[in-house]
């Protein structure tokens, strides 16, 4: 099974990674996308992710896999419902993961009004740092997230520029599932999303809070 490891000795076996989509203004716009009314989520498995120092593996379906840095918050208590003004207290530790994407796989799904899964999914698209404890996290809102490819930087942008902040998709995320010890939500990504290939070295970071480093095989 695999387990979210935070900083302090404290292990959860992951459950549900819970994921936004079109969080950050500049991306929607990299993209052409609609600002959305409501958060849009989808789910990746937790068979599909990949601790620091690992591999990355590109389907061979795939010509373009872009990275998507973004704040990864876990889950530490159960909760329904959960009103925004309560919703940081259930978040045990803040991390960094990168949500690997078939950009050319989600392309054609789009086009057909067919679910992602399989260009967010698969195997290794879910590379995850070690979290930090919670309160060692002054304001989620103002983070800085970076990522570099073979240490070049290709993504730079703050939390404060989140559309929906943390505490409101916890919120929203609750009245759909019940949340639980060893959930993953990834919060969206900022602008700069580009591609990688076989031999790249990946590292994402949020200052002061997480750092993660992966290859793609
Ligand atoms: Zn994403």
């Amino acid at each position: 099974m695999v387990s979210a490891r935070i900083s302090n000795g404290r292990e959860l076996p992951i459950g549900k990674i819970l994921c936004i989509g079109r969080n950050y203004v500049d991306h929607i716009r990299e993209l052409g996308n609609e600002t959305p009314s409501a958060p849009v989520v989808f789910m990746k498995p937790a068979s599909s992710v990949v601790a620091d120092g690992g591999e990355v593996i590109i389907p061979a379906y795939s010509a373009n896999c872009h990275h998507e840095a973004e704040l990864a918050l876990l889950v530490g208590e159960r909760g329904k419902n959960i009103p925004e003004e309560k919703a940081l207290a259930f978040i045990a530790g803040y991390g960094v993961a990168i949500d690997l994407t078939l950009r050319d796989v989600q392309d054609e799904l789009k086009k057909k009004g067919l679910p992602w899964e399989i260009a967010k999914g698969f195997d290794t698209a879910c590379p995850l740092s070690t979290f930090t404890p919670a309160e060692q996290v002054a304001d989620p809102q103002q983070l800085t997230i970076t990522m570099r490819v073979n240490g070049e930087e290709r993504q730079k942008g703050s939390t404060a520029l989140m559309i929906n902040p943390t505490a409101r998709l916890i919120s929203h995320l609750s009245t759909i599932f019940t949340l639980e010890p060893g959930d993953i939500i990834l919060t969206g990504t900022p602008a700069g999303v580009s591609r990688i290939v076989p031999g790249d070295t990946l590292e994402a970071e949020i200052e002061r809070v997480a750092t993660l480093r992966v290859s793609v095989r």
